[in-house]
Parts: C-alpha cells; structure tokens; sequence
C-alpha cells in the first residue's frame, strides 16, 4: 500500500525557495517534507559557475551550491521525498497532494516552489553548448562576457531588457528576432533603438550554435533569413536564449489565482496566495527577478508566513483580546 506522510508544511520543490522554506520551517518545528520533483536543487544544478550568490568569495559550482543547500535543510530536520506531484487537492486543510508514486502527502500548510523554466529553441547545438556560452539569463551569466561580443535570441520584453543589460558588460550585442518587429513594449524599444552598442538582425533564427575547436565553446551563430531561408554567419562568444518562461503550475490551474502568463498570484508584500495555508515563494510566483537569492529570500518569507499562518489558527485571537487590542 502506498505511504501516507502528513506535516504541518508540506514543499513542493528543491530549488533554493524550497530549501530555504524547509530550513527556516525546520528550525520552526513544523518538520517540513520537501517534495524534491524531477530536479532535485532545481535549475542551478544544471549550471555551472555561479557568481553572485553572497558568501563565496570565489565562484562556486551550482550543482555543489544546491547539495549543501540541501544538506543545511536535512541537518536541521527537514525530510526529502523524491516523488513527483501528480494531484492535488486545496479544498480543505490538510491539503492532499498525491504523488507519482502513489504517496499521498498531507500538509496543515502547502509551499509551492516548483519555479519557471526558461525555454529553449531546442535544438541540438544549444544542448551541447548551455554553460559554455550559451546560456538563458543575462544577468547571472553577462558578467562572464564582459568586453565580448554577445547575441540576444528573442522579441518580447525579456529579450529586450536582456539586451540592454549586457550593454553593461558589452560593446557589441546584437539583439537577433525572427520576425519584423518587436513585441516588447514601446518604452522599452525606445531606449533598446537609442542604444549605440546594440544592433537588431530582423527576420532571423538560429539555425546553429558553432563551438570553436576543443573546449572553446561557443564562437559563433549561424542564422537562418526567415523569409529567404538564407544562412548567414556571425561571430559571438556568448549567445542568450530570451524566449520566456514557462511558469511550473499546471497542477493548480482552477485552483489558485494566476496570471495571464501562468505565474501563481500572491498577495504583494507576502508569498500568501488566495488560498488560506497555502503559500508561493520563488521563480513560480516571480516573473521579473528570477535569481537564486530572490528565490531563497522569499522561500524564507514563505516559512515564516506559513508558521504564522498556523499560529493563528492553534492559537486564535479571543474576541476578548481582538477588544482590548482595539481600545
Ligand atoms: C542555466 C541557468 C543558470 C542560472 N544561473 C544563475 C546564477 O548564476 N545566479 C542566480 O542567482 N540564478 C541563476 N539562475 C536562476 C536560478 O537558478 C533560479 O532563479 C532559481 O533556481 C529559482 O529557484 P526556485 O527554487 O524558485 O525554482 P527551481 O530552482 O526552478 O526549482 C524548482 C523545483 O520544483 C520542483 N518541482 C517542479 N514541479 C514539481 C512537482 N510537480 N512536484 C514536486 N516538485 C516539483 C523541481 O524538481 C525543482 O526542484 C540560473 C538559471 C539557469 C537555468
């Protein structure tokens, strides 16, 4: 018969939202269960240097990052489940999530930190490529091409606001769109158009991402005309997929407020969402910062919302002391 795990906060994900949630509901005592999903430690296990998370002087691998992340979280009491969710039901406390194994977890509160993964153009040379100059976010990784010729892939608002970020570190960035113009929006074209240091190439796609000989990673792009079907090459040494996201919350469609784009709604200033005990942190309910350290600061918020969420139903306030904080 399958298990059954009932805490009093149950995470969904094991990047750093969902480990820092589990470290500071650990060291609450409320004995989270992290539900680790497909990806335990989550995206940062699948770059390698990693530069700007504060306490290490020097840079430090993703993947050894999100062990020891882990292994805070466990050394202070927190339990790992490596089971997907498949089902989940909100309707009444404790909520029911079930698992791809057949668990059923119950949690008095739910954290989700399932995040949002870029998405790729899915072909063969950027698989071979990602980390070794071809990457999805800008501002963890534009800092490595600093005086570098740099591409940006994409139309919309990211890809834009990822182009003038690497203006920051580069001279030469060349924002590449497979169609005429651009979606992004106006204020933000105005000032990608003002831009000396980037060029725009209309109505191209990558059609390769050519590595240089041995393990010089990535030299240079081979672009399709997408009205000609003509190849032409450029030369860059860092190549930035801006395409979007794509937010992890298919479970909770119908069941928890989202936006147009799929990301979970919390109330602003909280990680609460519009269910009472349930509670979003990190890239899931975050479409602008998307970093590991914004991550695991609202992971904390998360913990700490929740632990005070079931403060208050253990020990609700007396109509009594409601008067005499009142008066
Ligand atoms: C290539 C790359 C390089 C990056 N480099 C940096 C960097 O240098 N610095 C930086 O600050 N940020 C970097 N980022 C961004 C950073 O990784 C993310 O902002 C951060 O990981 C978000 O954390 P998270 O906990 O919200 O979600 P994620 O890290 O995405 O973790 C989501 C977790 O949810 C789990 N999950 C999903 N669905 C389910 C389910 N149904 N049931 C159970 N579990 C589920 C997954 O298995 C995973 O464990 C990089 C991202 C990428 C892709």
């Amino acid at each position: 018969m399958a298990a059954t795990h009932s805490t009093r906060m149950l995470i969904l994900g094991s990047g750093p939202a969902g480990l820092s949630a589990a470290i500071y509901g650990a060291r609450a005592g409320l004995a989270p269960i992290v539900v680790q999903g497909l990806q335990p430690g989550g995206q940062l296990t699948t770059t390698t240097d990693v530069e700007n998370y504060p306490g290490f002087r020097d840079v430090i691998q993703g993947p050894w990052l999100m062990e020891e992340m882990q292994a805070q979280a466990e050394h202070v009491g927190a339990r790992m489940e490596w089971d997907m969710i498949v089902e989940v039901d909100l309707s009444a406390r404790p909520f029911r999530l079930v698992g791809d194994s057949g668990a059923v977890y119950l949690g008095d509160t739910l954290v989700i930190a399932t995040g949002a993964q870029a998405k790729w153009l899915n072909i063969e040379s950027e698989e071979r490529l990602r980390g070794q100059g071809v990457s999805a976010c800008a501002t963890c990784d534009g800092f490595f091409f600093r005086g570098k010729k740099v591409a940006v892939i994409g139309g919309g608002n990211t890809a834009v606001e990822e182009a003038l970020y690497l203006t920051n570190h580069s001279h030469d960035v060349t924002l590449i769109h497979r169609r005429d113009s651009l979606r992004a929006e106006k204020i933000l074209q105005e000032r990608l158009f003002k831009h000396h240091g980037i060029k725009v190439l209309w109505n191209k796609e990558v059609a390769e991402f050519v590595g240089g000989e041995g393990a010089a990673g990535l030299v240079a792009m081979d672009l399709k005309d997408t009205t000609t079907g003509e190849i032409s090459r450029i030369d860059v040494d860092g190549g930035f997929v801006a395409i979007g996201h794509h937010p992890a919350t298919e479970l909770f469609q119908g069941k928890l407020d989202m936006d147009a784009d799929g990301y979970l709604v919390v109330e602003p200033g909280t990680t609460r969402t519009n269910v009472h005990g349930v509670f979003a942190c990190g890239d899931v309910a975050d479409k602008i910062y998307r970093q590991a350290i914004t991550a695991a600061g609202t992971g904390c918020m998360a913990a700490l919302d929740a632990e005070r969420f079931l403060g208050e139903i253990d020990f609700p306030v007396t109509e009594e002391e409601k008067a005499e904080a009142a008066a």
